[in-house]
């Protein structure tokens, strides 16, 4: 019949609204940026750096091996490894940079970082005031506690979280026999 999906739509606008006079659930909209919405578990937007404990420089897992950089197909990471004193790369980023105004949150970086050094965020606030800032963001701004990557996506978070610890395990079962090997004569191992 014509005008029939029309009729359907009004319906459904007339029942959410009366309707938000008795339930909260069809109150469908959100007076924000006062009130903000949950974010479902799985959204995902721009990526961010993953550190451990509570220094955001030490903490970084990233190791700069920059498989993302050479991997991500927009080309907008831009890392450069710290040097030692001699100036061999250290495992550790001086700069790590995402160019989130060309990144297309395809998740292609998270997928192949061997160290889960980099996770997808939900953070949607990136405007900024001062124009020349534009969306280039350091590693300062990117580093993040791995507390908060627990908070946003916990199911993946936990599984990550015990695999990284039965790596480690496993790291220390290695190393155990190798320190037995190096106590002297008669000595017990340590
Ligand atoms: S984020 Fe991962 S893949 Fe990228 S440089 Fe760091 S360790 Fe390598
Ligand atoms: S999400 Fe995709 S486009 Fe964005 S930085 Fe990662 S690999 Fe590049």
């Amino acid at each position: 019949m014509w005008g029939q999906g029309i009729i359907k739509g009004l319906r459904v606008t007339a029942r959410n609204f009366f309707g938000s006079y008795f339930h909260k659930s069809r109150l469908v909209t959100v007076e924000y940026p006062e009130q903000k919405r949950p974010t479902p578990e799985n959204n995902r937007n721009f990526p961010f750096l993953v550190y451990d404990g509570d220094d955001p420089e030490k903490g970084l897992r990233c190791v700069a091996c920059k498989i993302c950089e050479k991997e991500c197909p927009p080309q907008c990471i831009y890392i450069v490894p710290e040097k030692d004193e001699r100036g061999r790369p250290r495992k550790h980023p001086h700069l790590f940079d995402i160019d989130i105004s060309v990144c297309m949150s395809c998740q292609i970086c998270v997928e192949v970082c061997p160290f889960d050094a980099i996770k997808m965020d939900q953070e949607y606030e990136l405007s900024r005031s001062n124009r020349f800032e534009g969306l280039l963001l350091h590693k300062r701004d990117l580093a993040k506690p791995n507390a908060y990557y627990r908070q946003i996506h916990p199911t993946e978070a936990s599984l990550v979280d015990a695999e990284l610890e039965q790596a480690r395990q496993q790291q220390a079962a290695k190393e155990k026999p190798a320190a037995g090997a190096t106590a002297g004569p008669g000595q017990p191992p340590q």
